[in-house]
């Protein structure tokens, strides 16, 4: 039951992607393969240039974007509309995407390797025992890694452009250039843009969850969560207590759908919360959280208050002829965790991988069918992730009972080691059949409570 309400949500990803124009007028069987087209094969020379490839969007996906095209031999632009952009968010990076991305531990502002599971009655569990020595989850300040990502496109190429992208105008031709519309600022506050265009070959847009890119393709809508977030600068004393630690906090007071959290950062803490559901409350389940904290965060002085849409599940369309979607632009973030930054970098790197490929290192023009190949790898690569994940969170998000048994199961050290190898690496850690059993009857047994838990509540509440 659980498995078809997640298949019906995921309308944008499938294992193999719906916006295959060819495969849509076939019958969907096991044994029919589609046609792959050898890349770059047939497709023309580009003379006297390269490839030229616009990315609109300097987060973790386009800067990563950026970065890979300019190193393949792609003439890169990177727009993005604010240099010094704090993007709101927890900043909780997996260790993979540290070394995956090279990324350096000074950007890193705190190594968590304690992390509390709080219950609706504030049973707290502990869930980092399983971790190595070497391993935590990285804190990060997303004005430091954007930046650092921008720059690192730029140092491999790409011409970093401080503009908004206003419009593209659609090719005339097969291989025509698209025309970008974006407005150029100097850097300067106060002084007026300058409306400018470019002449491109191929977009990415990386342009977050309000996608102007995803609007001009007619990518359709996606649900999305609201998140909100306060930046707290607690007393010293208070910050020990979170120098390796974060919370989780779960319950019908922080949040009817998702979580509360208190991740540390340089000299603050990160309070903050989500939901789908209630969107017009979100206010009020942010006191909430703070309350639940209220003894740690105490005399803490809130220095920056932040919200921003968070993407529920990929756009129906994340692909239209030489214009590809990465990162929350196409709906990238995992249901339950929230996390989608480690998603945008690898997106923006696997379409522009794509890109690099299919163009033969910027010595031919691309098509739909390059850019698709990226789609192909990315729903083969993730699609299990984000089903497990919105399975979970249909199960034991949806009351407090339901949270009550969560928050116990997290104590079982098997459920951690596996939660966290899977955060932790982005693989699905292989099991151990007889922990596996263990943990199926443990599961079973901690639901049935919690249902058992739901109806007494029920009855007094009558
Ligand atoms: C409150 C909150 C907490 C979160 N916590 C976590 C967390 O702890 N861990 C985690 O992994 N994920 C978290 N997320 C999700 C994470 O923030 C996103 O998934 C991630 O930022 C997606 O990266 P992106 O590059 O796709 O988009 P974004 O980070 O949104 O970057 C888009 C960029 O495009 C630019 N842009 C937008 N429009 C234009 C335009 N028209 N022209 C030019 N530039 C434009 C923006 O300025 C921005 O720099 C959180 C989200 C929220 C809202």
């Amino acid at each position: 039951m659980a498995a078809s309400i997640a298949l019906k949500t995921f309308t944008g990803l499938r294992q193999s992607s719906p916006e295959t124009t060819v495969q849509s007028h076939r019958p969907t069987t096991l044994s029919y393969r589609p046609l792959r087209i050898s890349a770059g094969k047939f497709s023309p020379k580009v003379t006297g240039r390269n490839l030229r490839v616009a990315v609109i969007g300097g987060g973790p996906a386009g800067g990563a974007a950026a970065e890979t095209l300019a190193k393949g031999g792609i003439e890169t632009f990177l727009i993005e509309r604010k240099m010094d952009n704090c993007k709101p968010c927890g900043g909780a990076i997996p260790l993979c995407m540290v070394g995956e991305f090279d990324l350096p531990l000074d950007i890193i502002d705190r190594r968590v390797t304690k992390m509390k599971m709080i219950s609706p009655s504030n049973v707290a569990v502990d869930i980092g025992r399983t971790l190595k020595p070497h391993e935590y989850i990285g804190m990060v300040r997303r004005e430091i890694l954007d930046d650092y990502l921008r720059t690192r496109a730029s140092d491999s190429g790409a011409k970093v452009i401080n503009g908004l992208f206003l419009k593209m105008d659609k090719p005339v031709a097969k291989t025509a250039p698209y025309v970008i519309h974006y407005t150029s600022y100097d850097g300067k506050s106060g002084v007026a843009g300058k409306r400018e265009s470019l002449e491109v070959d191929a977009i990415i847009g990386a342009d977050g969850a309000n996608s102007r890119v995803a609007k001009q393709i007619g990518a359709g809508d996606y649900e999305y969560a609201i998140a909100f977030q306060e930046r707290i600068k607690i007393p010293d004393d208070k910050m020990t207590y979170y120098e390796d630690l974060a919370e989780m906090y779960v319950g019908d007071d922080v949040s009817p759908d998702f979580y509360g959290w208190v991740f540390p950062k340089c000299d603050h803490v990160a309070v903050g919360t989500g939901t789908v559901t209630h969107k017009g409350d979100i206010k009020k389940f942010q006191l909430a959280t703070r309350l639940r904290a209220k003894d740690k965060i105490l005399g803490g002085k809130i220095i920056r208050v932040e919200a921003h849409p968070i993407p529920e599940h990929p756009r129906p369309k994340r692909l239209s002829d030489r214009v590809a979607l990465v990162g929350d632009a196409a709906g990238y973030v995992t249901k339950c965790s929230g996390e989608g930054i480690y998603f945008a970098a690898k997106s923006g790197r696997m379409c522009a991988e794509a890109i690099v490929e299919g163009s033969e290192n910027g010595k031919r023009m691309v098509d739909e069918a390059d850019l698709r190949k990226y789609l192909e790898k990315w729903d083969k690569a993730y699609w299990p992730t984000y089903k497990v994940l919105d399975i979970l969170q249909k199960v034991f998000y949806r009351s407090n009972p339901a949270r009550e048994a969560f928050v116990e199961m997290c104590a079982d050290e098997y459920v951690q080691k596996m939660t966290f190898d899977s955060y932790l690496y982005k693989k699905v850690a292989p099991g151990n059949p007889l922990e596996d059993i263990k943990l199926a009857v443990n599961t079973i047994g901690s639901l049935v409570r919690a249902n058992a838990l739901r109806r007494e509540m029920d009855k007094i509440s009558v």
